[in-house]
């Protein structure tokens, strides 16, 4: 009954802490598991901190992306006119 205890206990461990998350170096018993965010386990402080400074990069990218994305906006509004030219060149070339 113990044993059994002791497996399930083992058994209930998520499967994502047996790698590291960056290098998927495996994480053994006797190595130390640096956690991020709660449940993403790296191997190493090295690890974690390069995942900290790519999350920050991306959140940064991803706020230049939404402003740029409202630039689009004006492309695309710019187009409209420019089929309506287009498209005045065609009957008058017929
Ligand atoms: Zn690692």
């Amino acid at each position: 009954m113990r044993s059994a205890a002791l497996s399930y206990a083992e058994f209930s461990e998520p499967h994502f802490l047996e790698a590291c998350t960056l290098c998927s170096k495996p994480l053994g018993n006797n190595s130390d598991i640096f956690m991020y965010r709660g449940n993403t386990p790296y191997c190493s402080q090295e690890c974690r901190q390069e995942q900290i400074e790519s999350d920050e990069a991306r959140e940064r990218r991803w706020k230049v992306s939404s402003s740029s994305s409202s630039s689009k906006k004006s492309t695309e509004t710019s187009k409209k006119p420019a089929t309506a030219v287009q498209t005045g060149t065609l009957v008058a070339s017929n």
